[in-house]
């Protein structure tokens, strides 16, 4: 087996992961740091890219290529879209599209480009898995398309038009970014994110809340999926 990369955006959302590491070792490498480190006896490399699609995508194309990962595992928080998702509920994404991304002046659909798609895929075994952790820590755990663009979503008629364009259950900054990435490198990839605002006027506030308690609920139940995969 070889090594699980583990990523979020934020410091907030590896700390709960990084203190159940054994043997870490630090790389500095590309303005960013890399732990490298054992989880239960499997290679592990942790990072977090900080904020948004350049970033997340720098840091999962540096884990695959230079430190040799060969799957990419993302916790982190997000907003909700769907009514059903209150703070500290789980999603994971069976798709992720780009709400940002946009040439419509000429025709296509919103999230598109020539060559790319709408909606990545994320890997079904690995979806398997999270339900297997889910089922057997009694959690309910949602799977939906997730959306992502380079804006902190805090008003409710941008929620609602991603919801209607892409019909996404949640949103963030970094998973499509990452499935772009992994995609193109034929690395299976996993995207899981712990509730932390509902992307409306009260978002702001309620991040600052809520971002430590939900960092560690996703931090926790993908330190479980490591066991299994
Ligand atoms: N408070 C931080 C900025 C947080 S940006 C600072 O000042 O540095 C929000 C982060 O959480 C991003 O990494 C994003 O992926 C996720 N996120 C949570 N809620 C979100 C929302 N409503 N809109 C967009 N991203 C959100």
């Amino acid at each position: 087996m070889g090594k699980i990369a583990i990523m979020g955006a934020m410091r907030e959302e590896i700390e709960p992961l990084l203190s159940h590491m054994d043997n870490i070792k630090e790389t500095h490498y590309a303005n960013n740091t890399f732990y490298e480190a054992s989880y239960k006896g499997r290679d592990v490399v942790v990072a977090y890219s900080k904020i948004g699609k350049v970033f997340s995508a720098l840091t999962s194309i540096l884990l695959i290529e230079k430190f040799r990962c060969e799957m990419v595992l993302f916790s982190g928080v997000a907003g909700a879209i769907s009514s059903d998702l209150k703070i500290g509920d789980l999603i994971i994404a069976d798709g992720l599209c780009q709400h940002d991304l946009d040439i419509t002046a000429f025709g296509h659909p919103y999230g598109f480009v020539p060559e790319g798609e709408v909606c990545i895929p994320t890997d079904v075994k690995l979806r398997a898995i999270a339900k297997e952790v889910a089922i057997s820590k009694g959690i309910t755990l949602k799977e939906g398309v997730i959306s992502t663009g380079d804006q902190f979503v805090a008003c409710g008629e941008k929620k609602e038009w991603v919801a209607k364009t892409f019909k996404a259950d949640a949103l963030e900054m970094e998973g499509a970014s990452v499935a772009v990435v992994c995609n193109a490198l034929n690395i299976p990839f996993f995207i899981l994110r712990a509730i932390s605002d509902s992307a409306d006027g009260s978002a702001d506030v309620d991040f600052d809340t809520f971002l430590a308690s939900s960092a560690k609920v996703s931090a926790d139940f993908i330190l479980e999926m490591v066991e299994r995969v």
